[in-house]
């Protein structure tokens, strides 16, 4: 393979149009995804033609309008390209109304209300600012990708690029009247970036498919654990064995084919465990990308008898799976905002950004949590799992010594830096490399960018992104109306670099998040500690975030709504799957095959009784299985009863309690007596493979 050739091959990129579109029509192109402008009819019909031909040359025969509901997933329907001639052959048919809106089915997709099933119009709207790509598959299968935007009839956002351009927009319009006060006359657009490392498991598919709450849940609900897990820490950084980099490297011909910057990859810490990170992009193209990369990443996995879990907890008792977002924000001249600068002036901008992100993080942070709040992040965030449910952001002792003496009228000096005169006009000059890593901080800055980890695995990263972009908008807004009103704008800069520090200092955290104390230490703080999806969605509809979205332009009320309702409502379902499986499977797999077990003791006692000789080890194991059978039975049947009153309660809110308070619990204490079972019923008796299994015959 040469690299150069095939990175970018699937992808009608920037070098394509400008080859193969006339010049003024590139123009115009590149001034609508540039400046936000809308796309001319005229520039849309010569576009699509330009995309039909590169995508026939290479053998595609279909086009979707791709698009991002608000299920976390990706949806496409394929159209093709023939239109039948009256002496029956075909043209190949793709117009520029075709290219730049589509009116998929609205009806079943969630939307929350927004849209009955009998007003079911739904359209979908190219994003010309993430390249189309061409999909492929083994069976040689070609389809032109266009990335959209899906929305209703009333122009209601039904997905998560909506509001993620909306908020882009937003926080770069209000990031520039920053910049422009700080006296920056060059730089045009602010964009937020995103790098985000994801990690999954990888499961032999032969064991996946004998497991159906794998199969159906994504996780084991059951499972005792092997008697290895991580704590040789031996597979971090791991030698790749070469089923898994045979894998990787197949996973990364098809991601660098359709242009992702699949960079990164490693063994993480958990067994089966891995990791794989693109460079960043734009938070619009990082989000697409990270949309086909869970998708690739499973896809591919199949063609090597493998599949891929994208669950934020498959297995109980290792690390579970998450996905850290690195973000920052950058001009289009080059200037990454989160870079401290060279020059004390520099710095000021350095330190008013950092200062808004402290304000806006700490003001917002209950919004940021429910951003990462469904049920399979649960297990994670709050459980005993990495990171804690708490927002709080690390700084690094340097960078907040810095601040701190800033906020109490102190000289600053660092240690790899000289001393600077902090007053009216000078701030201090910001050492290069200036943090150290805290790897437990869900939050941390990381010398020129905020590391974000709460977020799932499994979850589209638009939502949190949405949320950064815009508690960051509101809080440049914040800073540049002072600014601008201010004569001496450096002693202003000052001023909110103090007051802000003063004001939300609470909310930086350097020590160990996983700590037993920190949760002690923040409720002391005050800072929100919210262990659970369903309570942590509720800000969603909090007077504050419904106020903040809507006065960006990001999310409506009534989107916000929808989308709350949306959530709680799949956290509701998720759980209902969960726990009809764990009764499916106690049921017809484990009730079974431990009675089985039992009258096999049982019929030993007998037969060993018959030529009188006592049954002391039998006797013992058989009093153990019936004695868990009881149990399980007993417990199995409070599932069922907690399941069915949860079915039935009409309240979506009460019903996801009813779920996390009953339901989850229910199948928690399933689990002990299953899981004791497993521990002393014969392999061979066993129905399902077992943790040792899934996790190390790979
Ligand atoms: P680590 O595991 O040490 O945190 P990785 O190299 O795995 O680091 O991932 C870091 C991620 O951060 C990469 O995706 C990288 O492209 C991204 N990143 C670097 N600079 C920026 C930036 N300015 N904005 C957003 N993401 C960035
Ligand atoms: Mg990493």
């Amino acid at each position: 393979m040469i690299l150069t050739e095939v990175f970018g091959s699937n992808v009608f990129n920037d070098k394509l149009m400008r080859e193969r579109l006339p010049k003024p029509v590139y123009k115009a192109l590149r001034q609508t995804i540039e400046k936000d402008l809308p796309l001319r009819p005229d520039v849309a019909e010569v576009v699509a033609n330009a995309m039909k031909d590169w995508a026939l040359e290479k053998g595609a025969t279909h086009y979707t309008h791709w698009f991002q509901p608000l299920t976390g997933f990706t949806a496409e329907k394929h159209d093709s390209f023939i239109c039948p001639t009256t002496d029956g052959g075909t043209l190949m048919e793709f117009s520029g109304k075709q290219l730049i809106q589509g009116e998929p089915d609205a009806s079943s997709f969630p939307s929350g209300g927004l849209r009955s099933t009998f007003e079911a119009r739904g359209y979908t709207a190219w994003d010309c600012t993430s390249p189309a790509i061409l999909k492929t598959d083994v069976a040689g299968n070609v389809t032109l990708t266009i990335p959209t935007a899906f929305y209703s009839y009333y122009g209601e956002a039904l997905d998560k690029k909506t509001p993620l351009l909306r908020s882009m927009k937003a926080v770069s319009k209000q990031a520039l009247r920053v910049l422009r006060a700080l006296g920056n006359t060059t730089s045009t657009k602010i964009t937020s970036t995103v790098g985000p490392e994801q990690e999954y498991f990888l499961v032999d598919k032969k064991f996946y498919l004998e497991r159906i709450d794998l199969m159906l849940a994504g996780r084991t609900i059951f499972g005792a654990p092997a008697p290895k897990g991580q704590e040789l820490e031996d597979q971090y950084f791991g030698a790749i064995k070469d089923r898994i980099s045979a894998y990787m490297h197949d996973l990364n011909t098809e991601l660098w084919k359709m242009g992702i910057t699949s960079k990164t990859q490693h063994n993480e810490v958990a067994p089966a465990q891995f990791e794989m990170a693109p460079i960043f992009a734009t938070t619009n193209i990082a989000t697409d990308h990270n949309q086909l990369v869970m998708e690739t990443m499973q896809k591919v996995a199949l063609r090597h008898d493998l599949v891929c879990l994208l669950h934020e907890k498959p297995y109980a008792g290792i690390n579970g799976s998450g996905k850290h977002n690195n973000w920052s924000l950058s001009t289009d001249d080059g200037i990454n905002l989160l870079e401290p600068g060279h020059t004390p002036s520099e710095n000021v901008q350095f330190l008013l950004v950092l200062s808004a992100l402290i304000k806006a993080v700490d003001t917002h942070a209950d919004i940021i949590r429910a951003t990462c709040a469904h049920a399979g992040n649960d297990h994670r965030l709050g459980a005993n799992e990495a990171p804690p449910a708490i927002i709080s952001i690390f700084m690094g002792d340097e960078l907040t010594e810095i601040l701190e003496k800033l906020a109490k009228g102190q000289k600053v000096s660092t240690k790899n830096a000289q001393f600077v005169q902090v007053g009216v006009d000078t701030l201090p000059a910001i050492p290069q490399d200036n943090t150290d890593r805290n790897r437990t901080s869900p939050f941390a800055f990381t010398g020129n960018k905020f590391e974000f980890r709460m977020v799932g695995s499994s979850q589209s990263i638009a939502g949190p992104n949405v949320a950064l972009n815009t508690v960051a908008a509101e809080a440049f807004d914040e800073i540049a109306t002072r600014l601008e009103k201010a004569k001496n704008k450096n002693a202003e800069a000052a001023a909110i670099i103090k007051e802000t520090y003063q004001k939300h200092n609470r909310v930086i955290f350097n020590g160990n998040n996983y700590a037993a104390d920190w949760p002690k230490e923040a409720a002391r703080r005050g800072l929100p500690n919210v262990t659970n999806a369903v309570d942590a969605l509720k800000a969603f509809i909090s007077d504050k975030s419904l106020k903040l979205f809507e006065k960006y332009g990001v999310i409506t009320h009534k989107e916000m709504h929808s989308r709350y309702d949306i959530y709680i409502d799949t956290y509701a379902k998720q759980i209902n799957i969960e726990a009809r499986t764990a009764i499916d499977m106690v049921t017809r797999q484990f009730l079974p095959a431990a009675t089985e077990y039992a009258t096999f003791l049982a019929e030993s006692i007998a037969s060993f009784k018959d030529v009188s000789v006592s049954a002391p080890v039998q006797e013992g194991l058989l009093k153990k299985v019936s004695g868990l059978l009881a149990s399980a039975y007993k417990n199995l049947g409070k599932l069922e009863t907690a399941t069915a009153k949860a079915q039935g309660i009409a309240d979506t809110v009460k019903k996801a309690e009813a779920y996390r308070d009953q339901v989850v619990t229910a199948m928690k204490i399933l689990r002990t007596d299953i899981d004791a079972l497993e521990e002393i019923v014969p392999k061979d008796m066993w129905p399902v493979p077992t943790y040792a299994d899934l996790l190390f015959k790979l």
